[in-house]
């Protein structure tokens, strides 16, 4: 026998339902596709990058997400995906043994990426509002507290009170992911990772810059804390691709980007106007798609993909029970999935 680790036994791979549907709303991307000005570098440059590494830590890149943050270039770290820039930031903080402490319900990956580097996961469940309970994290101790804002699945917000009062209170880092906050009105922390010791903000390329497949996140924080994730991370995370085409957006792609979140958004509240036609009861959200609890999510999900429709569902999840995440992007998509939700209730 081989003797692989302990702490690696029952750790199970990612896996999503996945059934290949014709419409797809299951991961939260940018269902509008990718930006105008990854043809032209492409087209342009595609080619003649393949054959070199690109510069180690990706100064480029750091320059462009500097110039779009408004942070200096110290403040800011990047990644294979903000799931990068996550894991490296749990690896350079905490020792294994430590506790990674996080509101439950919240990004599914967090407490895998925890067990991952053989951080025990201590989730700490969301209040009846849907907001952070500052004191419970508080009080497991954890050095690292992970907060996602607005939160993957439920869609709901911390609030500026509650995350001021956990930075200001927490023994150690506060990792305030960001993934969807280009859809949200406000609840912008940037200005915390800016000014606080103790603050990185994760975000994304792969969600309102419809740059999923190129998989590039970035952090901002101090830069004594940044320099740290740095380490963890390693030179050569991201393709040349990768990079040129998320300098690219980042530098041309704004306007188009707000325009997307925009219609996604629009677009998210007929859906609920929708669902809540059929008597359904979607929670608030700010992120590009609503999680809507269903009895029996599983079987509904299942009768939506033999419609052609996949959405994400989730079981049991804590405060909500049952539900589905749909995410939202073009009408006739969201028309369709209320379509096949219909015929299957
Ligand atoms: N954070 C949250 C809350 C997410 O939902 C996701 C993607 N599902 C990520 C981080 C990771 O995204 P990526 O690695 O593509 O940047």
């Amino acid at each position: 026998m081989i003797p692989f680790r302990d702490t690696y036994r029952d750790i199970p791979l990612y896996s999503p339902a996945k059934k290949p549907c014709r419409v797809d709303l299951s991961d939260n991307t940018n269902l509008f596709g990718p930006p105008p000005s990854a043809e032209r570098v492409l087209r342009e440059e595609g080619l003649q990058r393949l054959s070199r590494y690109p510069a180690s830590y990706a100064p480029d890149l750091k320059r462009a997400v500097a110039a779009y943050a408004g942070v200096a270039v110290e403040n800011v770290t990047t990644g294979c995906g903000s799931d990068d820039v996550i894991d490296c930031a749990l690896r350079a903080f905490l020792e294994p043994g430590d506790a990674v402490a996080y509101p439950d319900p919240t990004f599914v990956m967090v407490p895998l990426f925890a067990r991952l580097s053989a951080l025990p996961p201590v989730p700490v469940p969301l209040k009846a509002d849907h907001d952070v309970d500052v004191d419970g994290l508080l009080a497991t101790g954890a050095k690292l507290i992970y907060v996602c804002t607005p939160n993957n699945p439920t869609g709901t917000v911390a609030s500026r009170a509650a995350l001021e009062r956990l930075v200001d209170r927490a023994p150690g880092v506060v990792l305030i992911d960001q993934a969807y906050v280009e859809f949200a009105k406000g609840g912008d922390f940037m200005d915390l990772a800016r000014t606080r010791p103790n603050v990185l903000v994760t975000r994304t390329m792969s969600k309102a810059f419809g740059l999923a497949g190129m998989r590039v996140g970035w952090g901002v924080g101090a830069p004594e804390l940044v320099a740290e994730v740095e380490k963890a991370r390693g030179p050569y995370k991201h393709t040349a691709l990768g990079e040129a085409v998320a300098i690219a957006a980042l530098t041309d792609d704004v306007p188009w980007m707000e325009a997307c979140v925009a219609e996604a958004v629009e677009n998210r509240e007929r859906l609920r106007g929708g669902l809540k036609a059929l008597g359904l009861e979607p929670l608030p959200s700010e992120g590009n798609f609503l999680l809507v609890p269903v009895p029996e999510a599983r079987r509904v999900g299942e009768a939506m993909r033999e419609r052609n429709v996949n959405v994400r569902v989730f079981e049991r999840l804590p405060g909500v029970g049952d539900a589905l995440r749909i995410g939202c992007g073009p009408w006739p998509l969201m028309a369709s999935a209320l379509k096949a939700l219909k015929e299957v209730l």
